[in-house]
């Protein structure tokens, strides 16, 4: 039978933003449930961020070890077991996944089981299997997220794979083509490349991360090369054939017709919202360009009583900003007045090395008007970084001529995703670069780096002449 159960907050999705939200609103004293229709978690701790991360990991420990001899390290016979890095990965997602249903229970938020959608502008009904039950709510938060983006010519299978299925494969494949040339895309040929894949990257446009200063993406063509991955630009992707154990996939590369025989083929070509089978039209939530929810600075739609946050709200679909969003709705919906300010969001890719950025870049400071003054920092000048075995890549600090305020940075180079952080607090904080420079950072790190770079922007630095 259904019955109705009337709840302060219903958040539809249990993924970095959902999960988030559910435990900010229990903190502000909300009575929550969240309902979730695979697993909690999302995208990001299950098939994202953090199963990738892990696969990122576990191949560049076997490529330090095959090539460690300028340290005097030769190791011999080094294999690597695919089932067990995959059962390595497995237990990280499972740790954090019940790490989240813990805070569930700590916070009394009741987890739903089932698919959710619209019925009325403030009632939400679940599916699960034959059952079915109804949820009256003050407020809802949608957080439900996206789904990778299936391209005419390639239907997924077995052998084309979306993220998804690449991060469960089973074997180190021998061959890969890779579509789409975005972060995704780069941070698990990497990965699989590191293992021995040899992987071929088709991305359509001129460059690959075509989001990211040319300059910024050097280093990483570099490694990409050094580890045998073939990137082929302005390819544009026709169709695929599967064969008795693998695929071709046919592409027009700058105006030719090529083929690449691989074992798999991966489509990493952009994610789309999961908007379409939620009953927004029967809510009263409009949908903006992309399917895309159309949300004001608190995260709320055209609907007073509807919320939505993370993947699919415009901007950067990363698991951070859903999180951050997610806390703002959550304080928003409670009566605080919180907002969203979008200047201190960081953008990280883990390719080798890894490209970190936040605020501004000199081509959008110039382009906001101001006037500009940058310093730029190698980590080959650094201690650390050449201590490491890890030289390639360079800082650069973008802030307004007038005063030095930090306008943003850029990185290239070895933990450039831990070392973005300092910057992140100098922007939200409105820090000037002389503030960077009078920070003692320890010796050696790479923490120098910056310290460095803000010397190079004010025109004394040390260790660079
Ligand atoms: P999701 O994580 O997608 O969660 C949405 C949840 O809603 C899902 O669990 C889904 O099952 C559920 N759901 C959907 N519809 C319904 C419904 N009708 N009823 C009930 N439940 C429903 N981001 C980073 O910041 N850093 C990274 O390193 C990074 N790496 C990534 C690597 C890969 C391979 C991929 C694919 C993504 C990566 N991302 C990364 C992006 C990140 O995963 C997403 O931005 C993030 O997960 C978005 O969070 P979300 O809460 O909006 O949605």
């Amino acid at each position: 039978g259904e019955f109705t159960t009337e709840v302060d907050t219903v958040v539809i999705g249990a993924g970095p933003g959902g999960y988030v939200a559910a435990i900010r609103a229990a903190q502000l004293g909300q009575k929550v449930i969240v309902i979730e229709k695979q697993h909690v978690g999302g995208v990001c701790l299950n098939v994202g961020c953090i199963p990738s991360k892990a696969l990122i990991s576990a191949s560049h420990r076997f490529e330090q070890m095959n090539h460690s001899e300028s340290m005097g390290i030769k190791a011999e016979n080094v294999h690597v077991d695919f089932h067990k890095v995959q059962e390595w990965k497995g237990q990280i997602v499972d740790r954090l996944t019940s790490g989240v249903k813990g805070l569930f229970k700590a916070h009394n938020i009741e987890r739903v089981e089932g698919e959710a959608l619209f019925v009325d502008n403030d009632v939400v009904r679940v599916n699960h299997g034959y059952e079915s039950s109804r949820y009256k709510f003050n407020h809802c938060i949608i957080a439900t997220g996206s789904s990778p983006i299936e391209i005419p010519g390639f239907k997924w299978s077995s052998r084309v794979l979306s993220s998804t299925g690449a991060l469960a494969l089973k074997e180190v494949p021998k061959k890969l083509v890779v579509i789409g040339g975005g972060y995704i895309g780069i941070e698990l040929s990497s990965a699989l490349a590191g293992f021995g894949t040899e992987v071929v990257i088709l991305e359509g446009s001129p460059s690959i991360l075509p989001a990211f200063e040319k300059r910024l993406i050097a280093p990483v063509k570099k490694k990409l090369k050094a580890k045998g991955v073939s990137v082929f630009t302005k390819a544009l992707a026709k169709g695929v054939e599967e064969t008795a154990n693998g695929v071709t996939v046919t592409a027009e590369v700058k105006g030719k017709t090529q083929t690449f025989d691989a074992d798999y083929v991966m489509v990493t070509v952009g994610r789309r919202p999961n908007t379409r089978d939620l009953g927004l039209d029967l809510a009263g939530v409009e949908l903006g360009e992309r399917g895309l929810i159309h949300v004001d600075k608190q995260g709320k739609t055209t609907n007073d009583k509807i919320y939505a946050i993370g993947d699919i709200v415009s901007g950067m679909a990363l698991a951070h900003k859903a999180s951050y969003e997610g806390k703002i709705a959550a304080e928003a919906i409670s009566g605080v007045a919180s907002e969203v300010d979008y200047r201190a969001m960081p953008a990280v890719v883990f390719s080798d090395p890894e490209i970190a950025s936040v605020g501004l870049s000199e081509e959008e400071a110039v382009k906001e008007g101001y006037e500009v003054k940058t310093g730029q920092f190698p980590f080959a000048a650094n201690g650390r970084a050449l201590s490491l075995g890890e030289s390639d890549g360079f800082l650069k600090i973008v802030s307004r001529a007038s005063d030095g305020l930090v306008l943003g940075a850029q990185i290239v180079g070895v933990s450039a995703s831990d070392m973005i952080a300092e910057f992140g607090l100098a922007v939200e904080s409105g820090m000037t670069v002389e503030d960077l420079a009078l920070t003692i950072h320890a010796h050696p790190t790479l923490g120098e780096i910056a310290m460095e770079a803000a010397d190079v922007v004010l025109g004394h630095p040390i260790h660079i002449a």
